[in-house]
């Protein structure tokens, strides 16, 4: 199985990825977590081209292009991999991000956007998206300045950008729908990580 997290900076993907790997672990099922863009090298140097703060001169069309690169490695170096030896993958970001980040956001076109993930994807889709949703201002008011941060372009980007990028990821979720599960990402985090769990238990009964 091949799962993905989906959402705007701040809505706690990461963090409820982190806790749930400890809970599924525990239950003895065999997870692993990685993300995007990275989870291998190749991908991981792609993630430092693009997202470097010095190289603000970087066209939209060369990023959304990086994107579909460092995903395609990661794809093919872990994930299918990972899947082949019967694990369930759980990836922080996938396709989505690029659709509602550079399709709408940036404004490229979803479909422009779609076209040379599915090259990169050859078919390969998630089983499943969690989509967290979560007011785009909650969500930069709960990033920490963390080093990591201080580093990355987006960084630059202000809060009309992020509300862009929410009315991205609304207009992929309606044309995804039987794929994607919305998840109510302003609770708590441990009540995040058991509506997760609960749907992973509806949907694949794990
Ligand atoms: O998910 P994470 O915070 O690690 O993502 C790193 C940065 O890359 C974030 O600032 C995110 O908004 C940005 N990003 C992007 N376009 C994508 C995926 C991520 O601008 N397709
Ligand atoms: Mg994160």
């Amino acid at each position: 199985k091949f799962i993905t997290f989906e959402g705007p900076e701040g809505a706690g993907k990461t963090t409820v990825l982190e806790l749930l790997m400890v809970e599924l672990q525990q239950s003895g099922i065999e997870a692993i977590f990685t993300r995007e863009p990275g989870g291998i090298s190749i991908s991981e140097k792609i993630r430092e081209v693009i997202l470097n703060k010095e190289h603000t001169e970087m066209d939209s069309r060369t990023e959304a292009l990086l994107y579909a690169a460092a995903r395609r490695q990661h794809l093919v170096e872990k994930v299918i991999p990972s899947i082949n030896k019967g694990k369930t993958v759980f990836c922080d970001r996938f396709i989505d991000s690029s659709l509602a980040y550079q399709g709408y956001a940036r404004g490229l076109g979803i479909d422009e956007v779609l076209s040379i993930n599915e090259f990169a994807i050859n078919g390969f889709m998630p089983d499943l998206t969690f989509y967290f949703k979560i007011d785009p201002e909650k969500g930069l008011k709960r990033i920490a300045k963390s080093e990591e941060r201080e580093k990355n372009r987006l960084d630059l980007e202000d809060l009309s950008f992020h509300k862009k990028v929410q009315e991205g990821y609304e207009k992929v979720i309606t044309r995804f729908k039987k794929r994607i599960i919305v998840i109510d990402a302003e609770k708590p985090i441990e009540e995040v990580v058991s509506d997760v769990r609960d749907a992973l238990k509806v949907h694949f009964e794990f």
